[in-house]
């Protein structure tokens, strides 16, 4: 395995499939599947999943709610993701851990760097619900920032596109996909990798970042070995 501690970002809105509603049952379990296989050839793994199918910080002020308390039901709303996956993950005899960014003592456990260390170490998937706690943030923030504390060796980004394109390959065809680029080139052509705070995070701290296609079998692993899938930003 070429990376041994990983930190993998989850949209929240991918989570929604093909259904209608928040969260698709297939999804959930294929993404349980893809993160047993690297957990089970000792990948330690912890992950931050977004809340972009229940709700966006965004999102608030056209709903006529303060930004800040929008902000506020985002991160809740990962925690509902968090929880549907560690019980998905738990249904597959994983042990996981949930560390939240806010204090929820029925249902998570705070976030502790050294104490997600420990359980990291022990082989449980420790998952990061609530962001970093703090408004105006993202989930990739939140990955970027857990990633450089529990020193990770990477941020494996799961979209469902299979990586960095020169232009939205959704929309155009002759759209090329990079198979590695520097942080300053991605910055200079303002490709759209993450956030800047969680791009510039990454960036300071050298650690890289692999955009790739969570959507395809057994991509998790060619990354995680890894093998030309998705494009490296380092
Ligand atoms: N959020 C926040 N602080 C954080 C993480 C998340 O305020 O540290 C809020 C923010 O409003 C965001 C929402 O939670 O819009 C959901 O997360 P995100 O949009 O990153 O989810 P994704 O787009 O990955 O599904």
């Amino acid at each position: 395995m070429k990376y041994k501690r990983i930190v993998l970002k989850l949209s929240g809105e991918a989570l929604m499939g093909s259904k209608n509603s928040n969260i698709d049952p297939a999804v959930l379990e294929q993404y349980t599947a893809e993160i047993k296989e690297i957990r089970d050839s000792g990948v330690q793994v912890a992950i931050v999943i977004g809340g972009g199918n229940i709700f966006r910080g965004g999102q608030a002020e056209t709903l006529g709610i303060d930004r800040v308390q929008g902000d506020y039901m985002g991160m809740l709303a990962t925690v509902i993701n968090a929880m549907a996956l560690q019980s998905a993950l738990e249904r597959h005899g994983l042990y996981t851990r949930l560390m939240a960014g806010i204090k929820m003592e029925q249902v998570c456990e705070p976030f502790i760097r050294r104490r997600a260390i420990r359980h990291l170490e022990k082989g449980r998937i420790v998952i990061f619900g609530a962001g970093i706690g703090n408004p105006y943030f993202t989930t990739d923030s939140t990955a970027s920032l857990r990633a450089i504390e529990i020193q990770a060796d990477v941020v494996l980004k799961g979209t469902r596109v299979d990586g960095v394109y020169t232009k939205d390959p959704e929309k155009y065809t002759d759209a090329v996909r990079y198979t590695s680029l520097s942080f300053q080139e991605a910055y200079e052509k303002n490709l759209n990798i993450m956030d800047m705070t969680a791009f510039t995070l990454c960036q300071e701290n050298k650690l890289p970042i692999i955009v790739f296609d969570m959507n395809r079998k057994g991509n998790l692993m060619r990354v995680v070995k890894g093998e030309e899938a998705g494009t490296l930003i380092s």
